[in-house]
């Protein structure tokens, strides 16, 4: 059998902490890894910034409730699980990418935690293991499963490498460029032909 994994921020819906800082108006939170490369500096800098803003989990969730999925990505997702299993392998937070998830019909997801208190309070985050991603797909082919990964960007690279299978979808031109061993493509419409050369079995559109 055949698992499909996909990356989500970027593949599906757009950037969650760039679009969330959008809507709040919280400059700061706009930071990532390429500004603070140390992830848990970058981490404590956005819950300090949450607190300091006041804002609870459930305000977040209210305003990454107004983020809309990318065009066509439902479709896509829909698309994608009637002819494979599929997981979503995201570095994202459960309760960050609830209101996404929803509108995208609760696929599988193995992503991180947040630690919330009593009021809803954010007061610290549980990252799932080290190198999640690749991890995951290592534990699929435990079981014997072939995997097909998709992702957009460097923190996709090991997934796509260890996987049986990987595509680039939305990259960048200097992350296509530096792993040119992977097809790269930017519409939904090509990313499932990409996933039918990749598969084994006899798909069609
Ligand atoms: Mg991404």
């Amino acid at each position: 059998m055949e698992i499909a994994c996909l990356d989500l921020e970027g593949v599906l819906v757009p950037e969650i902490w760039i679009e969330f800082a959008n809507k709040t108006g919280i400059e700061e939170l706009k930071a990532t890894t390429r500004d603070i490369p140390d992830y848990d500096v970058l981490m404590k800098q956005r819950l300090r910034l949450l607190d300091e803003h006041n804002l609870k989990i459930q305000d977040i969730q209210e305003v990454i409730a107004t983020l809309k999925p990318l065009d066509g990505a439902r479709e896509f997702v829909d698309w994608l699980r009637e002819r494979f299993q599929v997981i979503i392998l995201s570095d994202t937070f459960y309760e960050f990418s609830q209101p996404l998830m929803r509108q995208l019909g609760f696929p599988t997801l193995f992503c991180h935690r947040l630690i919330t208190d009593e009021e809803g309070r954010v007061v610290d985050y549980k990252l799932r293991q080290a190198d999640p991603k690749r991890q995951s797909i290592r534990a699929l082919q435990t079981i014997y499963y072939r995997t097909i990964a998709a992702g957009d960007s460097y923190n996709d690279t090991t997934m796509l490498a260890e996987a049986d299978a990987g595509i680039l979808f939305h990259a960048p031109q200097n992350v296509i460029d530096e792993f040119p061993q992977f097809p790269a493509v930017h519409t939904y419409e090509d990313l499932k032909k990409e996933f039918i050369k990749a598969s084994n079995r006899e798909l069609s559109l």
